[in-house]
């Protein structure tokens, strides 16, 4: 049966897919710094405590954060579908970095095959596999183990003994997996914000979407007999909420984050599932101006919104398996950052409001690094967040203020 054809820009490509009708026209998205996290799990327990502290969800963590490279939720999931993929298509899962083009490839082009080209369209529309039970027991297997002790391999491109913490939720992907797998038509992809939703009175548990999800993001609830996913934090991103009066507000994950690594905002596309131009907006630039930020495993075909800067240290082969051939540009523009990427990496965790945009005033030199053996000035810039309405709901200084306490204090302070 032939499938209908769809953009994917991330694979530079056209490609099957279930259902042609259309992307959302505007799309959830967020931008994780690797580099910055420190897996002290509050996002993990914001989300849980929010949403999956009841009976039968003893083992679902919507959000998750795992150790890299041996560390997984469940156990070894990227890994599997890897080797599924390149059964299916022994020695094909390559790029074409020649074929890039800025605006329709910028990652050069996917040769291989998508989880949804790998399989037949008849019998299932998805390559994928049901992980164990056992495999969801232990969310945080493997924390902090490094591929080896070293005493001399710590220093940059590449450290000898490596590890990094890989955050994950739903990706609440453009084209999902989860979605073209349900035999129930029970998940859908919203239109004004593109957050992919199980509905929970057309779900019989089947458990389509959990072996179809190649981020393995939809979970098993024995107690309902249903599947579960992350919901986006819906209403706080409709404004819901009381505490923004009514703005567009990022997710418990998001907003909780300690090592201030999260930015989540909602962007606009096209019917081709393309970001339209919107300059000022910091996930366009991040993703699509600074290229800083990349898809996580973008071969699966699902069009991932969760975007990642790469982790420096970690070796290239790997990262490029797991981001795509964008890493070696990624690495460097974060290394030394323009002026305006080091200005926008500052409204992370700024606000709880979702910035829509952002204006840069330059300020002050304030001094010189070295960077790879070359001197870089320093300014210090002040970064201004707009809101959905175009006010200002944020200003920050790319130098952190120093505020010196008066030598007498009145209040008691312990
Ligand atoms: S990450 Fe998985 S569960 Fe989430 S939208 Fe994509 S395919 Fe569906
Ligand atoms: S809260 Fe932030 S720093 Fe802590 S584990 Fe989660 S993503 Fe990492």
């Amino acid at each position: 049966m032939a499938l209908p054809k769809v953009y994917n820009w991330q694979l530079g490509r056209e490609m099957d897919y279930r259902f042609a009708n259309g992307p959302a026209k505007r799309q959830f998205a967020a931008v994780f710094n690797t580099n910055r996290c420190i897996a002290c799990q509050t996002c993990t327990m914001a989300c849980k405590s929010t949403w999956t502290f009841s009976p039968g969800q003893e083992l679902m963590w919507w959000n998750n954060v795992e150790t890299k490279p041996y560390g997984g939720y469940p156990h070894n999931w990227d890994v599997n579908v890897l080797e599924l993929q390149e059964k299916a298509n022994p020695g094909g899962q390559a790029w074409n970095v020649a074929k890039k083009d800025p605006k329709n490839a910028p990652y050069g082009t996917f040769d291989g095959k998508t989880i949804f080209e790998t399989a037949d369209g008849l019998t299932n529309m998805v390559t994928g596999y049901l992980p164990p039970e056992e495999d969801w027991k232990a969310p945080n297997i493997h924390e902090d183990t490094a591929t080896l002790h070293s005493k001399t391999g710590v220093s940059l491109p590449e450290h000898a003994g490596w590890f990094f913490y890989l955050q994950r939720i739903c990706n609440h992907c453009s084209y999902p997996a989860c979605l073209a797998a349900c035999p129930r038509n029970a998940i859908y992809k919203r239109p004004d914000d593109g957050i992919v939703l199980i509905d929970e009175s057309r779900c019989r548990g089947y458990r389509k979407c959990v072996e179809a999800c190649p981020y393995k993001k939809p979970m098993y609830r024995p107690s309902t007999r249903t599947s579960e996913k992350c919901i986006g934090c819906y209403p706080r991103v409709e404004g819901t909420d009381p505490l923004t009066k009514g703005l567009p507000m990022e997710t418990r994950c998001m907003t909780a984050c300690i090592g201030k690594i999260r930015l989540q905002g909602l962007v606009s596309v096209d019917a081709n599932g393309q970001w339209f131009e919107d300059r000022q907006n910091p996930l366009y630039y991040l993703v699509q101006v600074a290229k800083v930020a990349l898809p996580l495993y973008p071969q699966f075909g699902t069009q991932p919104n969760v975007y990642y800067i790469p982790p420096r240290w970690a070796p290239r082969d790997y990262l490029r398996q797991m981001f795509g051939p964008g890493v070696d540009d990624a690495i460097a523009a974060y290394t030394n950052p323009s002026r305006e990427t080091l200005g926008v990496l500052q409204l992370f965790r700024a606000t709880q409001k979702i910035i829509f945009s952002y204006k840069i005033q330059p300020g002050p030199k304030t001094g010189e690094i070295n960077v790879a053996g070359k001197v870089r000035e320093l300014f210090n810039d002040t970064v201004i967040g707009f809101d959905s309405n175009g006010n200002e709901i944020v200003r920050v200084t790319v130098d952190e203020p120093l505020i010196e306490r008066p030598a007498q204090i009145t209040m008691n302070t312990i």
